[in-house]
């Protein structure tokens, strides 16, 4: 098999509800995304998949959608004025710590048709996590 891997950053705020710890409090990151992608053959250009490819399917959406916004469990009580305030909010379903903003990535990639293997997020420089199926 063959796998490539782009390498994507964005920067995204967050709190995490429900947790004793200080990431109850609004702060931001600086996420470098890892998005692996895996064929058994290669294609007739002999590559997995273009990087370029990659880049405008997920950088472009992670662009749009996560970039410079507050990624916030849906409930929260900080949507309401943020949005009353028109700053940019992503909303989850549940918790949006790094192994769900993961998740999240990885199910778009594969909604975009890309072959993904595996998602890693760096939330910062030495912790990361990753979403495989
Ligand atoms: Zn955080």
């Amino acid at each position: 098999m063959y796998l490539v891997t782009k390498r994507i950053e964005f920067c995204y705020g967050h709190r995490l509800l429900d947790y004793d710890g200080v990431c109850k409090h609004p702060h931001g990151h600086n996420a470098v995304v890892e998005v692996d992608v895996r064929t058994d053959e290669l294609d007739n250009r002999n590559m997995v998949a273009d990087f370029a490819d990659i880049k405008r399917l997920v950088k472009g959406w992670i662009d749009r959608e996560l970039d410079h916004k507050m990624i916030l469990r849906e409930d929260d009580p900080l949507v309401a004025p943020l949005e009353a305030l028109g700053e940019p909010v992503f909303k989850l379903d549940s918790n949006p710590t790094v192994e769900r903003i993961c998740k999240l990535i990885y199910d778009m990639a594969r909604d975009q048709g890309l072959p993904v293997v595996a998602v890693r997020v760096w939330e910062t420089p030495s912790s990361f996590a990753e979403y495989r199926a």
